[in-house]
């Protein structure tokens, strides 16, 4: 990790982050996360793989003590900042955290069941008044840095170990992807307990000496302020955050909108990723920015693997290609590579890939094959070049009177529907069928639901049409905005009773 530091140290005066305290130096967050890793370390050479769980703020205070934990040799475990108790000592007792380091707004909720558990446990506001440099240790890159969960979209979010090398494979790979300099200029508005925030927009920010600008909590009229400011010039989110921005920009004055066009027009790139990004929302953000956005497709587990190009065609409803040093190949339930232009599970190999599964080695041994592939459980077709995901085979891939049907295809056919806000199609059991393809619906007006069958079928195979509707008010999501499907699938159960 310690090329993260280098480059830091190379441009001391220059803005590493912007937060609602100010601006905050490279040598600011080099000096801080110094003090922070030697009180860490209290005498003891090297944290030697402790997980340090913290739940603080993005902002500056995130990442001096991210970077303050590397620096002493500990694991980082973030916390997501809108769990309930719960949901915290489920990730705290799974990575069997040994110290906790809570911002002041988090002091209340984790002090007390710290003390009850006999773990160290520290207040970001006294870890500032140490003022010592330290003697820090040497890391090797095989050796762990941080647990990431998983979005839990599928299951209980699982504990992804990444070792110093796995994380600088997965930044660096971005970094020469997609052009990162110390010129650009970042928003970040995504959580940071979760891959997309904290590795692809700061770790790889930083890395390149580029500056981060964070906004939170999430503001669509801010996030557009923010832009109007004229520095911003790289952008990443998640497709509801985008879809959000879109209607805020709808119910903007033609005035806001010029001088919003104008101002994105200048952003050297805009990215969405960790979830399908819709075409029509890919083509509403065109329409009012100017740009392509840039759809990739990465994992906890893997980093970075697939992305439409920087420079280049970039295919709306694709993922792209696989990156540099990222090996894929499509597969059958066999393991065994499918014809060409067949659908087949997507499989990783590559120094991006993750060492574990904390704690879970029966988990971790049947997420690979024997031969060292990572299944990543996503199921894909390539077309002329490019990756189109189909969906996970777990949740997306309907099996129903023999067919294989992708939820994601039919999604995307529903929202075409001017009166249709919001989707999400899974696949309920049935004994004729073996699943029946159900539709969950957040609709604009209330709908006639026999007028809405009679269009699906105008627009698709009968056999790929869904059998059972549900109008919901909102659909189920998780922290990063995706769809829990089994969250909906229950819904439906719930129906039929
Ligand atoms: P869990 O593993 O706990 O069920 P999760 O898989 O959502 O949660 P993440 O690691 O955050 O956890 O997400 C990775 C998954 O997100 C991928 O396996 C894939 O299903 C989905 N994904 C990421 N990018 C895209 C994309 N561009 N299009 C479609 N799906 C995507
Ligand atoms: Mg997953």
């Amino acid at each position: 990790m310690l090329n993260l530091f280098n480059k830091a140290l190379s441009l001391p005066e220059k803005t590493a982050i912007i937060d609602s305290e100010g601006s905050h130096s490279f040598q600011k967050l080099n000096t801080y996360s110094d003090q922070i890793a030697s009180f860490l370390l209290q005498g003891n050479p090297d944290l030697n793989e402790k997980r340090v769980a913290f739940m603080v703020n993005p902002d500056f205070d995130y990442v001096k003590i991210q970077w303050a934990i590397w620096k002493a040799g500990g694991i980082a475990v973030p916390l997501c900042i809108t769990y309930p108790l719960p949901s915290l000592t489920y990730v705290i007792e799974d990575t069997q955290t040994e110290i906790i380091i809570a911002g002041p707004e988090y002091v209340e909720l984790l002090s007390k069941y710290a003390k009850e558990k006999g773990i160290r446990f520290l207040n970001l506001s006294d870890l500032e008044s140490s003022g010592s440099s330290p003697i820090l240790p040497e890391i090797e890159s095989s050796r762990g840095a941080m647990i990431l969960y998983t979005s839990g979209t599928t299951s209980l979010p699982k504990g992804v170990l990444t070792t110093h090398a796995n994380i600088e494979s997965q930044i660096s790979t971005l970094i020469e992807a997609w052009k990162w300099t110390e010129k650009d200029h970042t928003l970040c508005l995504l959580p940071l307990h979760h891959v997309h925030g904290i590795i692809n927009v700061v770790s790889c920010a930083l890395w390149s000496g580029a500056t981060v600008e964070f906004l939170h909590p999430f503001d669509a009229k801010q996030v557009f302020g923010k832009f109007l400011e004229g520095k911003i010039n790289v952008f990443m989110a998640v497709p509801t955050i985008y879809f959000k921005l879109v209607s805020e920009f709808e119910s903007s004055s033609e005035k806001e909108k010029d001088a919003l066009f104008e101002c994105m027009k200048q952003f050297r790139l805009m990215v969405s990723g960790s979830a399908a990004l819709p075409v029509s929302v890919m083509e509403k953000w065109k329409a009012i920015s100017g740009h392509y956005l840039l759809e990739r497709y990465g994992m906890t587990e893997i980093g970075m693997a697939i992305s439409n190009p920087y420079e280049g065609p970039r295919k709306a409803g694709y993922i792209g290609k696989p990156l540099p040093g990222v090996k894929t190949r499509l597969v059958d339930e066999e393991n065994r590579p499918v014809d060409s232009g067949q659908p087949g599970e997507i499989q990783i190999q590559g120094p991006s890939v993750f060492k574990e599964y904390w704690g879970k080695p029966e988990a971790t041994a049947k997420s690979f094959t024997s031969d060292g592939w990572f299944k990543t459980g996503d199921v894909a077709v390539i077309e002329e070049g490019y990756f189109r995901i189909l969906g996970r085979d777990s949740v997306d891939i309907i099996k129903s009177g023999g067919y294989k049907i992708s939820a994601l295809e039919i999604e995307e056919v529903m929202r075409k529907h001017p009166l249709i806000k919001d989707c999400g199609v899974v696949g309920i059991p049935d004994e004729e069928w073996g699943e029946l393809v159900s539709a969950a619906l957040v609709t604009q007006e209330p709908m006639d639901l026999k007028v809405l069958n009679q269009w699906m079928r105008e627009q698709m195979p009968a056999y790929k049409t869904p059998r059972k509707y549900l109008i919901l008010n909102e659909l189920p999501r998780n922290a990063m905005g995706k769809v829990v499907k089994n969250e909906l699938k229950k819904l439906f159960n719930q129906e039929s009773k």
